[in-house]
């Protein structure tokens, strides 16, 4: 039993803010939750504002590798893809060992507690298994072992290179199980196990045909596992699909049985009228990442649209452009702002609950709120900060979404476990150290 007492703490959209909490502890998981509390004995005091742990929806981590070296110039998501694919082919399970580690780490200094690792790196960079055929995949498990956070490995079936049918090439032949049963057969034997649960990824409609995304879909059936895919992130996947199928992106994923509760649609930019109303229907989830998708030029997608009919709404940083769900948050609000020309579409609670609870149910993990019977992940914020300073109680929920940074964040606890303290990373000692060089020797072989 541990015992960790808030100044202030964030019980969910309907309670709001709360003063003096005390959060009990039994192992991982929260037993009590009491507000307006003295600090018993033996309590760990957490000054500042505690929320719940953040969940990171959409991750490659590799893509960390990237930043600061794709952003100039001109081009768009297709020529980014070209930059991407060199990286990926420099990477062998030790060196993805390490910078998944560091990228982690940087996540969990940021306050996120659990992650969506959207994993296609499968083979060696000639397509050839790994002795072990999991390899990869156990590289990233390990990874996020060693920096602290719980992680959903997304096992991403893809197969050919797009909606014509031509198959996988070049740096794309290592992300291929040859057919949508040989990749169950591979994924089927990762074994959750604590701190790791293992989902299904569709990588998209234009890399996986209708059938083998019913075997997918099945799969994850099978196993109550969360199944992701990414929507309609660009108007020219949209196209080809059509042109292809007759059908958008939404309503092929639909004919083949891919959206439902347990599924999330990363991005889903670019929809119709009736796509919105499929994926809310059918309470198919939504992940935004505005980050990256305004890097990349995507678009603005339809979020509040997609709440409205149903979707939950939750926050990915994808491309770790940067590494900050607070930033992710509010962008929800504002590019929507920018998009229609009117403020007020999200309320600051709800895109707070979008990178918490949310977040969490989209990767299959009973967290993201202070409640018992909740995975014990608290994420605390300094509020002496330049950012912060000035924050009360009666619109802390605001300040922290229009305004924190990762930067803010000093204390993480995961399932019950000390992760960062004073800012600092307990299990990786030098996180911004361990990225420098993990990405130096990536670099030196991507050239
Ligand atoms: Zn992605």
């Amino acid at each position: 039993m541990s015992a960790w007492h808030a100044d202030l703490a964030w019980l969910g959209p309907e309670r709001g803010m709360a003063e003096r909490v005390l959060v009990e502890v039994e192992g991982e998981r929260i037993a009590a939750v009491t507000e307006g509390a003295d600090p018993p004995a033996g309590a760990t005091r957490l000054p500042g504002v505690t929320i719940p742990g953040l969940a990171n929806g959409h991750s490659h981590a590799f893509h960390r590798a990237l930043r600061g070296r794709t952003h100039r110039g001109r081009g768009d998501f297709w020529s980014w893809r070209e930059l991407m694919y060199q990286v990926a082919g420099a990477l062998d399970p030790d060196r993805y060992l390490e910078l998944a580690t560091a990228t982690y780490a940087e996540m969990a200094l940021a306050g996120i507690t659990a992650v969506g690792e959207f994993h296609y790196l499968h083979h060696d960079p000639a397509g050839r298994p790994y002795a072990d055929p999991n390899q990869m995949g156990e590289a990233l498990i390990e990874a996020a072992g060693r920096a602290g956070i719980r992680l959903t490995l997304i096992d991403t079936c893809y197969l050919r290179a797009g909606l014509d049918g031509q198959p996988l090439a070049g740096a794309q032949v290592r992300f291929g199980d040859g057919d949508a049963g040989a990749w169950a057969e591979r994924a089927g034997a990762l074994r959750d196990r604590p701190g790791v649960r293992v989902a299904a990824g569709v990588h998209s409609v234009r890399a996986v045909d209708p059938a083998a995304m019913a075997t997918v879909a099945a799969w994850a059936a099978d196993r109550q596992a969360p199944l992701h895919l990414h929507l309609s992130e660009q108007r020219a996947e949209n196209q080809a699909c059509l042109a292809a199928t007759g059908r958008t992106p939404a309503a092929l994923a639909e004919s083949a049985g891919v959206l439902g509760p347990r599924t999330t649609a990363v991005h889903a930019t670019h929809l119709t009228d009736q796509d919105v109303a499929l994926l809310g229907a059918t309470g198919t989830a939504a992940c935004i990442c505005p980050t990256t998708e305004r890097d990349l030029a995507d678009g603005v997608g339809p979020a509040r649209a997609l709440a409205d009919a149903g979707s939950p709404l939750c926050l990915g940083s994808d491309s770790h452009a940067v590494i900050d769900l607070f930033e992710e948050a509010r962008a929800v609000e504002l590019d929507e702002r920018l998009a229609t020309g009117r403020r007020g579409h999200h309320q600051p609670a709800g895109l707070l609950a979008a990178a918490t609870g949310a977040g969490m149910a989209a990767l299959g993990w009973d967290a993201g709120r202070l409640a018992p019977g909740q995975l014990a992940d608290l994420v605390t914020l300094d509020l002496r900060s330049v950012r912060l300073a000035g924050t009360r109680p009666a619109d802390a929920v605001d300040h922290l979404v229009f305004a924190a940074t990762a930067a803010d964040v000093s204390s993480v606890v995961v399932a019950g476990r000390q992760v960062v303290r004073d800012g600092r990373h307990l299990l990786v000692p030098d996180v911004a150290a361990a990225l420098d060089r993990s990405i130096g020797a990536l670099l030196e072989l991507a050239r």
